[in-house]
């Protein structure tokens, strides 16, 4: 019989339970105890939900509280000791590390979080010390959980973190110099305990995730695995639960050596068949003569129904190489990135309803096809029916296909990518439109969101207030922000965005071939959750999108406006994209979309236009070499066809959220952007020599202070990080900007920030 799992489930619950609960929980309305009977309650529904769809293997210790990668920190007790000398109870000690303690007498600040591979779910970093050490928790979580299944009669494959991805992932913390790799030995007792204490407890099997091994690792990791393997595979049997061997999110071929030496002991193998389904045949032929293949085919990054009859199709051919008894039918990762359930999306239209499946249907969906598989198709044959008619109706469907969007995008040249003069050109007719003082200021987009805004959006969206009292209270909100800008005396004014809820949902509310949600939650990271647009069809601009309160604003204001729009493939990455067309076709969509509007700013006289980018870096292939290459080149076109259709006088900014620029410098050079805005304020200003080394020949705002805190930098500080950044850039080359938008603050500290800021641009100018 061929076994259907699912490799973990979102944790939020139906509605965000989670969400609502753990922040109650930190603001007081709800103790500790409640908190954790919440928890319980979503562990138990959801492992109940699997046991209904028909899913064989159902996982445990996949939910966190805070994170998962977090769960581990504490499990084996490498929490630093900033956190764990204040004799704060469990749950709190994790909350500090996650999020920071201020309380009591307690200041810790949190642990660093980054994005868990190309996803944007957020992990908290292992943070290691010189002389770390590691043991066992007493009552470890996964043992706990565990139990909690079985005594509800679900007997689960627990999910542990493997060793060397855990650290891997990690870093050594402030000050110290280790190698966190090198800690494999002391690490590893404290699995091998685990592993035993599970068996012990009653579980079988374990799923031990080294989703690592799809990057390029360095020679040192590589060879961790070995050792790691034959200690951890050793105790398959007797003493501990046979393990298998979870990998996602790309393919593992370049690793096999690996695999082979290593892992030849562990009793199953997952691989990502939904990324990258040419690796099947290379893992097969690497398998031991008993090794399980777990064929991840569901997908656990996305909303579309799955293919059943192509997903079987797959499945056939590993168990005609392996037979039944070693193929599992899986999702191909953690369902943790998609949303909980479609049965609560009631506002969706029926046709397109019928094209999604989120965490609840794919559970299903894996059983289905293991039924498939076991007893043959007539076992499935409604659910097969239903399913190919799905298939057809959205390959087939008006909204996927727009002939005109397709006739447009065979129609773009080279030459639309290209601005007509090269940057000293433009740069000349720029000064004359524009006449910008030297070390010009300006803000990254957005102004403080007040409560205000909130509540007239709100209201304006369930129909308390009519379009043009919403319309009014914008142009009002944009004039007080003008007001503002007159006040501080910038040189390039912004709108504000006060009337966009998000910058990707905005625009997608705007374009033909998106569609929202309204409980389509993912957790982002934390207690945070994002809802992305979904990109069904072929995408394009029935009309203007900002033009209108861009307009308005330059109508409004003394010095030049910047235009404000989301570029290509921030719109694609913070959106679920179709899985049916590449990504570049979609992108391209965005681009040509984002370029009409463009052309349209500047026609309506707004000469300074920012296309903003915080996404382009993440979208960058797992693994160096000819992947990321493709990206980059795709991307890079992506954003130069939505902007290079404006005159030289024009001027075009783009924006990132990050100073990292090293690994794919060519490629923000290709952007060809007269002017970058960048994250810079918290990190090394060294990072800005790649500019010289480099040559690069246009402007740069590198911010000189950072949004996220209510902070405000002083002059001198202002000053100093001025300074160290002319250092590398040249005094006509630079911008004086914050690190990004101001919408999460307060109206007090930006105008005195900004103040200080303006000020210490003043005083370069007087000297230059
Ligand atoms: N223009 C956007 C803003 O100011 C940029 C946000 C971002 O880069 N994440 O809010
Ligand atoms: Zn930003």
């Amino acid at each position: 019989m061929v076994q259907s799992s699912v490799l973990g489930f979102p944790r939020m619950g139906k509605l965000r339970d989670l969400k609502k609960a753990t922040e109650a929980y930190w603001g007081g309305k709800l103790s500790q105890d409640e908190l954790l009977a919440e928890g319980k309650r979503l562990r138990l529904e959801h492992w109940n939900i699997q046991k209904q769809a028909g899913v064989d293997i159902i996982p445990s210790n996949d939910f966190a509280y805070y994170d998962h990668v977090l769960d581990h920190i504490q499990m084996f007790s490498a929490t630093p000791e900033r956190y764990s000398k204040h004799g704060l109870n469990a749950l709190d000690e994790l909350f500090a590390m996650g999020r920071g303690h201020q309380k009591d007498g307690i200041d810790v600040p949190s642990l660093e979080m980054v994005k868990w591979f190309d996803s944007n779910y957020h992990y908290v970093k292992p943070t290691l010390q010189d002389n770390q050490t590691f043991k066992l928790a007493e009552d470890p979580k996964a043992v706990r959980h565990f139990l909690e299944a079985k005594e509800a009669g679900i007997v689960t494959r627990p999910v542990l973190l493997g060793p060397v991805s855990f650290l891997h992932l990690g870093k050594a913390d402030r000050g110290q110099t280790v190698d966190p790799i090198s800690l494999l030995d002391k690490l590893l007792p404290a699995y091998e305990e685990l592993l035993k204490a599970l068996k012990k407890a009653g579980a079988e099997t374990v799923q031990i995730d080294e989703p690592v091994l799809v990057f390029d690792l360095p020679q040192k990791t590589r060879d961790a695995f070995k050792p790691a393997y034959e200690k951890l595979a050793a105790l398959q049997g007797e003493a501990g639960p046979q393990l298998v061997l979870a990998t996602y999110f790309g393919d593992i071929v370049h690793n096999l050596e690996v695999v082979d030496s290593a892992l030849q002991n562990v009793s199953a193998i997952h691989i990502d068949l939904v990324r990258n389904p040419e690796q099947l045949e290379k893992v097969i032929e690497h398998l031991g003569p008993k090794q399980v293949l777990s064929a991840g085919i569901v997908d656990g990054r996305n909303i579309w129904k799955n293919d059943l009859k192509k997903s079987i199709e797959v499945v056939e051919t590993a168990i005609q190489k392996l037979g039944k008894e070693r193929v599992i039918v899986a999702t191909s990762s953690s369902l943790l990135h998609t949303p909980h359930t479609l049965a609560s999306e009631k506002n969706l239209d029926a046709e397109v309803h019928d094209w999604f499946s989120f965490a609840s249907e794919k559970a299903v969906e894996v059983a289905v096809i293991a039924k498939a598989v076991t007893e043959g198709p007539a076992a499935v044959k409604s659910e097969l029916e239903a399913n190919a008619k799905s298939m057809e109706s959205r390959a087939t469907s008006k909204r996927t296909n727009n002939a005109e969007v397709k006739k447009r995008q065979e129609a773009v040249t080279k030459e639309m990518h290209e601005r007509k003069s090269a940057f000293p050109e433009r740069y000349a007719q720029q000064k004359k439109t524009l006449n910008l003082p030297l070390f010009p200021t300006t803000t990254i987009g957005s102004f403080p969101q007040t409560k205000d805004i909130r509540v007239q959006r709100n209201k304006f969206t369930k129909g308390e207030i009519t379009a043009e009292e919403y319309e009014k209270f914008i142009e009002k909100e944009i004039r007080d922000v003008i007001a503002v800008q007159d006040e501080l005396d910038l040189d390039v004014y912004v709108h504000g965005e006060p009337e966009r809820n998000d910058m990707v949902q905005y625009f997608g509310e705007r374009l033909d071939g998106y569609v929202f949600t309204t409980h389509a939650w993912v957790q982002s990271y934390g207690s945070r959750c994002v809802r992305p647009p979904i990109i069904v069809g072929d995408v394009s601009r029935p009309a203007p999108m900002t033009v209108k309160e861009s307009k308005y604003a330059a109508s409004v204001s003394k010095k030049p406006m910047k235009g404000m729009l989301t570029g290509p493939i921030t719109c694609l990455r913070w959106s679920f994209p179709r899985d049916d067309v590449h990504q570049s076709v979609q992108a391209q969509q965005l681009a040509l979309a984002l370029r009409d509007e463009v052309v349209d700013l500047e026609a309506a006289g707004i000469y300074v236009i920012q296309v903003d980018e915080p996404a382009l870096r993440e979208g960058l292939p797992l693994r160096a070499g000819s992947e990321r290459e493709k990206y980059l080149s795709w991307a890079v076109d992506s954003f130069k066809l939505s902007t290079a259709g404006v005159r030289d006088g024009t001027q075009i900014h783009s924006h990132f959220c990050y100073s990292e620029f090293q690994d794919f410098f060519h490629a923000i050079a290709a952007l060809d952007a007269d002017v970058l805005s960048i994250e810079n304020s918290k990190s090394d200003a060294k990072l800005l020599k790649v500019f010289i080394d480099e040559a690069y020949p246009r402007h740069i705002g590198p911010g000189v202070y950072d949004i996220h805190s209510p902070r405000i930098p002083s002059e001198q500080e202002i000053k100093d990080r001025l300074d160290e950044m002319l250092q590398y850039l040249k005094p006509d080359q630079l911008w004086v900007n914050p690190d990004c938008g101001l919408k999460t603050r307060q109206w007090t500290e930006t105008k005195a920030a900004l103040e200080n800021m303006v000020n210490a641009a003043k005083y370069f100018r007087s000297k230059h």
